[in-house]
């Protein structure tokens, strides 16, 4: 199809949360997007700090959380890819697959400041266009962005981040609410974020 809106959503989603799923939400309504595709990373080159959730387990959580909306699509691409995920790659396979549709890359505050840093930026306007989304804590700073190619929105401020899910999952307080139910029941059936080494998949 020819001038398709899509937004792209790419997070380590661990856990997806209604922070994430309000901003793709938000951002679709304001920009007229016909689809929001999330997309897990591979193994993030950010986080080595800590150990992040097989991507399998991250992939399943954020299907669960979209299911329900017909808008929202999950995306392999960058699960698939072997290696650290570069968002330069992640826009370079999407833009392949759908060669005719427009990218909107939504991307919360405090990653969108790194794209002053981002050594290809050049290439990645060219790309898609940028949509930097509120979240409580960072503040959205417009003063360097390339005029045109980078938009500022204010979504409903959720103060939600996977940080905080995984160390209340391993307090054992509830995320009820924080993520959809679904992830819930996923987190209690694999028991991740709990202390402790994370279970091995059946099979896997
Ligand atoms: P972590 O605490 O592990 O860093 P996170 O909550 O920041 O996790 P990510 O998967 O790192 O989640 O985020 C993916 C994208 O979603 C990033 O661009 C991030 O800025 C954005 N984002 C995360 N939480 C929110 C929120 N509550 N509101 C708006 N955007 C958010
Ligand atoms: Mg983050």
């Amino acid at each position: 199809m020819t001038g398709t809106r899509i937004g792209v959503m790419g997070g380590t989603f661990d856990p997806i949360h209604h922070g994430h799923l309000v901003a793709a939400s938000e951002v679709a309504g304001l920009f007229g997007l016909d689809e929001v595709v999330f997309v897990p990373t591979g193994q993030p080159w950010q986080k080595t700090e800590r150990a992040v959730s097989p991507a399998e387990d991250r992939y399943l959580m954020t299907v669960i959380a979209t299911a329900s909306n017909p808008r929202f699509t999950v995306s392999r691409v960058d699960v698939d890819r072997e290696g650290p995920t570069y968002t330069i790659d992640t826009l370079t396979d999407l833009h392949r697959q759908r060669p005719d549709a427009e990218l909107f890359f939504i991307t919360g505050a405090d990653a969108l400041a790194q794209i002053l840093t981002w050594r290809d930026s050049e290439r990645f306007l060219r790309l898609a266009h940028f949509v930097g989304v509120t979240r409580p804590g960072f503040t959205l700073a417009d003063g360097h962005l390339p005029e045109g190619a980078v938009s500022l929105v204010e979504v409903p401020a959720l103060a939600i981040s996977s940080t905080d899910c995984r160390d209340r999952v391993a307090r054992g307080m509830p995320v009820w609410y924080l993520v959809p139910d679904g992830v819930v029941q996923y987190i209690e059936k694999r028991g991740l974020y709990r202390s402790g080494p994370v279970p091995r998949r059946p099979g896997a």
